[in-house]
């Protein structure tokens, strides 16, 4: 019998294998794919602070990036740009297998090609059973952490419910000519309520995606298509990844002997649908509260209930503004984001934002909080009636 299985070789579970590892516990990972990051269509965009939680990955660094150039449904564009390194570009396959091959390295057992279809608790365990390729295969442990990313099926299996709400993504690999930083588009003819990107990676080589409350095929076809023209990218037919991302998150993490964590919790930032370093943030909650709790004895739901108080008590306030200030700008027709955009361009918003110690790469609450109290961008929001007149 295992301490751990961790079910997930993704970011949020070979991160929580090899901190439990290093606390001395025995940990196994099952991960369906035959190697960790297998078709990832995560861009791999963090900030310094993530970067710090997750030692070596300079070595998977694909850019570093300080500026941005955000394009409005008009065509228009706003530049941000700051002295420093405000984000790494990973290669976010590399990252999932550095942490898995570190969780390796001080004794985390991996099984990969390992499908996990069922999974029970009771007041001895936990029992996972999985198919590796064509045989059966049962583990047990003394606890579970389900880091899934967005499948549903063990999650609604151990009554936990689920994500009752998704956005979809897609991805291409491109190669492109004189693109030096990052670039965001906006508008519904290309990303209805969401928005698209272009991040350039190695030279000459790009990651060209896009977010959609509906299925992205179609969208990324017209999106690639509008960098052609655009002649950003040559004509290809490069190979399309697509993934979802939870846009609120699982309403109860945890069970008896049991916790979730990363997507499949919902830990990810409905604003951008960055998750990697939230996810990172409850995976070490994850840990403590569990090497806890098998020190106490106490797996029960009731203790481990504690998990969910401590990772509120830092995200939900963020992950609650976070959606809110998506499901406004989901709400917006192009010509009122053109007009919004206009608002922000002419009275320089943008600028007194930048320099406001309240943004961060990671945590956006309070800077969509400034955003709203800035009187003439209130004047617009008022003018669409979309936000009460000012007192
Ligand atoms: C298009 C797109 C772009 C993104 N870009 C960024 C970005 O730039 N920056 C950022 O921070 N975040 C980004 N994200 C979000 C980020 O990818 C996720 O938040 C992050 O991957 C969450 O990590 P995870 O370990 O929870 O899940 P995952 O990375 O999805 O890992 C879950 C793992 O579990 C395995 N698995 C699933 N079910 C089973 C099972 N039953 N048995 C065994 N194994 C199983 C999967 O194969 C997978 O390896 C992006 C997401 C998308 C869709």
């Amino acid at each position: 019998m295992y301490d751990i299985i961790v079910i997930g070789a993704g970011i949020a579970g070979s991160y929580t294998a090899r901190e439990f590892a290093r606390l001395g516990h025995s940990v196994a990972v099952l991960e369906k794919h035959p190697e960790p990051g297998h078709k990832t269509s995560c861009t791999g965009i963090i900030s310094q602070a993530c970067l710090d939680m997750l030692p070596g990955s300079h070595r998977v660094i694909q850019r570093e990036a300080r500026s941005a150039t955000i394009v409005s449904p008009a065509g228009n564009h706003i530049r941000i740009e700051r002295e420093t390194t405000q984000a790494y570009i990973l290669d976010r396959a590399a990252l999932d297998r550095l942490v898995a091959e570190q969780a390796g390295k001080i004794g985390v057992d991996y099984f990969f090609s390992a499908l996990a279809t069922g999974l029970q608790s009771d007041d001895r365990g936990v029992y996972v059973k999985a198919t590796q390729g064509s045989r059966p295969l049962e583990l047990s442990a003394r606890a579970c952490v389900i880091a899934c990313g967005t499948a549903p099926g063990l999650i609604r299996q151990v009554g936990l419910g689920r994500i009752r709400e998704y956005a979809y993504g897609a991805q291409a690999e491109v190669t492109c000519k004189n693109i030096d930083e990052v670039e965001v588009y906006s508008g519904r003819q290309i990303a209805p309520g969401f928005f698209a990107w272009l991040v350039p990676t190695l030279p000459g080589k790009a990651k060209a995606g896009l977010l959609s409350k509906s299925n992205p095929g179609p969208a990324i076809a017209d999106f690639l298509k509008y960098l052609e023209g655009q002649g950003k990218i040559p004509p290809a037919s490069p190979d399309i990844s697509f993934g979802s991302i939870p846009l609120k998150p699982l309403t109860k993490t945890y069970a008896n002997r049991i916790l979730v964590v990363g997507d499949a919790a919902g830990q990810t930032k409905p604003t951008t649908g960055g998750g990697i370093y939230f996810s990172l943030i409850c995976a070490g909650i994850a840990v403590r509260t569990l090497d806890e709790s098998l020190k106490a004895g106490d797996l029960s739901t009731r203790h481990l209930a504690l998990y969910q108080k401590r990772w509120h008590k830092i995200l939900k306030h963020e992950l609650d503004i976070d959606y809110w200030a998506h499901r406004f700008y989901r709400g917006l027709t192009d010509k009122q984001s053109e007009h919004i955009f206009q608002v922000i361009l002419r009275h320089g918003i943008h600028e007194s934002l930048l320099t406001s110690p309240d943004i961060t790469f990671d945590w956006h609450s309070k800077v969509i909080l400034d955003a709203i109290r800035h009187r003439s961008l209130q004047r617009s929001l008022v003018k669409f009636k979309l936000f009460p007149p000012p007192a």
